[in-house]
């Protein structure tokens, strides 16, 4: 079974992809998807084709949703191409389409070797970024990237840039294991880029 888009918290949510470039200490993922049904419904067997994902998306009431949310279980970045054009296609055919979101590591300009950046504007209205950690260091132990420090430089500077483009840009962390003076760290390095901070509630799996 494919699940392409899935309601949650009242929004819904658009799945593209289970590729990533990191391996976050805390990703279902890697932690043995097998047993979570709501993980199993996640695991694509195959990715969809845009034009599938459009099919999808045009049989749900698009108009009574508060956010369209590309997340997945992987990084949507992967797909960027498509979830612009999926944009485009829904904004023609929906004349009162909600806000469309991403939920991302941050490292689209990476992963795609080009600033996409500019591409974002009036097709995306909110991005949130997972910050997971105020330094380098934290950063690299909790996200575990391929690309090691590059990505935490690139998705310092694709939130930055984004910024110039998209209405709303968040950068989040889990409020876990955090020291002292963490929350407020990330809260000025996210102002200082243009951001807001969300602390997102640790959920244990
Ligand atoms: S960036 Fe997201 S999908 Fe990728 S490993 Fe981290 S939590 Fe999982």
């Amino acid at each position: 079974m494919m699940t392409i888009t899935y309601e949650y918290g009242g929004s819904l949510y658009v799945n593209l992809t289970n590729r990533c470039d990191c391996a976050c200490v805390f990703c279902l993922r890697h932690n043995g998807h097998k047993g979570s049904i709501y993980a199993d419904d996640l695991w694509l067997d195959r990715e969809p084709t845009r034009e599938e994902a459009l099919a999808d998306l045009m049989g749900r009431e698009l108009e009574r949703y508060p956010e369209i949310v590309f997340c997945g279980f992987g990084e949507p970045a992967f797909r960027m191409d498509d979830i612009l054009w999926l944009s485009d296609q829904m904004r023609e055919r929906v004349e009162k389409l909600p806000p469309i979101r991403i939920n991302t590591n941050g490292h689209a300009s990476l992963i795609l070797g080009r600033d996409v950046t500019p591409e974002l504007q009036g097709r995306i209205d909110a991005l949130s970024i997972s910050l997971n950690g105020p330094t380098k260091e934290k950063y690299l132990e909790v996200t575990r990237p391929r690309d090691g420090e590059k990505a935490w430089d690139a998705m310092l500077e694709f939130t930055r840039e984004a910024a110039k483009y998209v209405p709303k840009v968040m950068m989040t962390i889990v409020d876990k294991d955090l020291e002292d003076g963490e929350i407020d760290s990330c809260r000025q390095l996210a102002e200082s880029l243009g951001a807001t901070l969300r602390v997102r509630a640790y959920v244990s799996q």
